[in-house]
């Protein structure tokens, strides 16, 4: 019998979507995908001081924006919920309530302060430190119940899990690390309760997990020291443990943890900065897999077609920004331009997009996209499209438009050339400025080009002069002539 994919993220949403977890949300997508399985969204805010409202709408929409959708989750529901861990806690009870019926766990009545200081003589004999274990004893546990904490308050017990001491070593095979192993004698009695009656991590992970019939936990390294506690509980319950596929770190190009050191860690951060969703994607997809086909640039789908867990590495992925450009900036000249004029609108507000039709902003960005990295450079790589004048500054009208030949090119261009162009289409344009630039021989073809994209621009390079001088429409255009003459210091021959 082949059990269903059901795989998962489990974010706590103690911070913006970082990009490690939205690495490990894509895995897990691409997993389900290609293997007709289940992608299911749970929140982990067991955490009720850290965990914040604004955080897991942040965890939704950049989830979504990267077009990670789930099967499952707190908002879209399903057959095992709820989804998110908050609104679980009764279950948890009830299955803590099991393990100490079966002698798996047991109440622990030390104080913060009584562990604290156990913790810091271990640390002063140079032990590591582990719990005690003296609450197993139940004549002990029920003395120390009786005794008032240090500020005379009754106790409140946590839940303990009992590693029985024979133990010895617990061995699984980690599906991208193969066999691991610990020593269970090293790993103390854990709190699966805590004494404010909420469960710890291990613990509600392992109910969860095994209630929403989660077959593999593709997570990050940072994780597996916390496995064998949770396979414990898995064999306390009599439940067979997921697969485990524990993914390599994501490292800083200094190989040091990613961090905010670094810059943005919060994908919603890069989307703000103008990487487009699907790049961001496709770079994170790249951080610790590679797809067989050799194929780096591709689409969800494509990927998911040929995702396996063993092609995975354990080694650390090293976050390259400069990959993140490149297949930004390809993603960006290859895409279809309404979907571009689209992602691109949030970053023009500044302009007023309705002065042209579609047509023409769809020659703008096509014209200006070619150097675009991200999307927040769109705006100063169009504004010269945008106004009735561009600004003339001292040094370009110093270095392209002072002396004689400037001067007559232009004269030229708006006696000889705008007095009869035809600015229907930008085909016409283009074979009219060819024309009009044999006409002006002997002067250099670049102090022609130069000139006019000088005047009409304010720049020395931009987009194509014909497409420029089309979209721009006659009317702007000869206003911008007449201004850029008037600053030209040569007399016309
Ligand atoms: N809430 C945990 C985290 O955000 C989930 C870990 C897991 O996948 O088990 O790291």
């Amino acid at each position: 019998m082949t059990t269903e994919i059901r795989v998962r993220i489990a974010p706590s949403p103690t911070g913006y979507l970082h990009v490690g977890t939205a690495r490990t949300a894509l895995f897990n997508y691409l997993y389900a995908q290609g293997h007709n399985g289940k992608f299911i969204l749970r929140i982990e805010d067991t955490d009720l001081e850290r965990s914040q409202e604004v955080y897991t709408k942040n965890i939704f929409e950049s989830l979504k924006a990267l077009g990670l959708q789930w099967d499952e989750g707190p908002d879209v529901g399903g057959e095992y919920g709820p989804y998110a861990q908050s609104e679980r806690l009764p279950i948890y009870r009830e299955w803590a309530e099991k393990l100490v019926g079966t002698g798996h766990a047991y109440y622990c009545y030390h104080t913060q302060a009584e562990l604290d200081a156990e913790r810091e003589q271990a640390q002063a004999e140079k032990r590591a430190y582990i719990y005690s274990g003296s609450c197993r004893d139940a004549a002990f546990r029920e003395a120390l119940a009786q005794k008032p904490a240090d500020d005379g308050s009754q106790r409140r017990p946590s839940l303990r899990f009992h590693i029985p001491q024979d133990r010895g070593a617990l061995t699984f095979n980690d599906l991208v690390r193969g066999e691991v192993s610990f020593d269970m004698a090293l790993i103390g009695d854990f709190v699966i309760m805590k004494s404010d009656g909420t469960p710890s991590y291990n613990f509600a992970v392992v109910v969860d997990d095994m209630l929403m019939k989660i077959s593999h936990v593709i997570r990050g390294e940072d994780h597996i020291s916390n496995t064998p506690r949770q396979v414990v509980v898995y064999e306390a319950l009599n439940a067979t443990p997921p697969r485990f596929a524990h993914v390599g770190m994501i490292l800083a190009p200094d190989r040091t943890k990613l961090s905010k050191r670094h810059g943005a860690v919060a994908v919603s951060d890069y989307i703000k900065q103008g990487y487009l969703p699907e790049a961001f994607c496709n770079f994170i997809a790249l951080l610790g897999w590679s797809p067989p086909d050799g194929e780096e640039i591709g689409t969800l789908e494509h990927f998911a077609k040929q995702f396996e867990l063993e092609r995975i590495t354990h080694s650390p992925a090293i976050f390259e920004k400069d990959k993140l450009n490149f297949i930004n900036g390809k993603l960006i000249r290859t895409m279809p331009l309404e979907r571009l004029l689209s992602v691109a609108k949030p970053y023009l507000h500044e302009f007023d997009l309705n002065q042209y039709s579609a047509e023409k902003l769809h020659m703008m960005l096509d014209a200006v996209r070619e150097p675009i990295t991200v999307l927040d450079e769109l705006p100063d790589a169009v504004n010269y499209f945008f106004g009735q004048k561009v600004i003339l500054d001292a040094q370009l009208v110093g270095e392209v438009l002072t002396g004689a030949e400037p001067a007559q090119v232009l004269e030229r261009f708006r006696d000889g050339f705008l007095a009869n162009a035809d600015f229907n289409a930008s085909e016409t344009l283009a074979l009219a400025l060819k024309e009009f630039t044999n006409s002006l021989k002997p002067i250099k073809t670049k102090t022609i080009m130069w000139s006019i994209r000088a005047a009409v621009t304010g720049r020395t390079h931009g987009a194509d002069l014909s497409k420029t001088l089309y979209i721009l429409g006659k009317d702007v255009v000869c206003q911008r002539v007449e201004t850029a003459l008037a600053l030209t210091t040569g007399s016309p021959a």
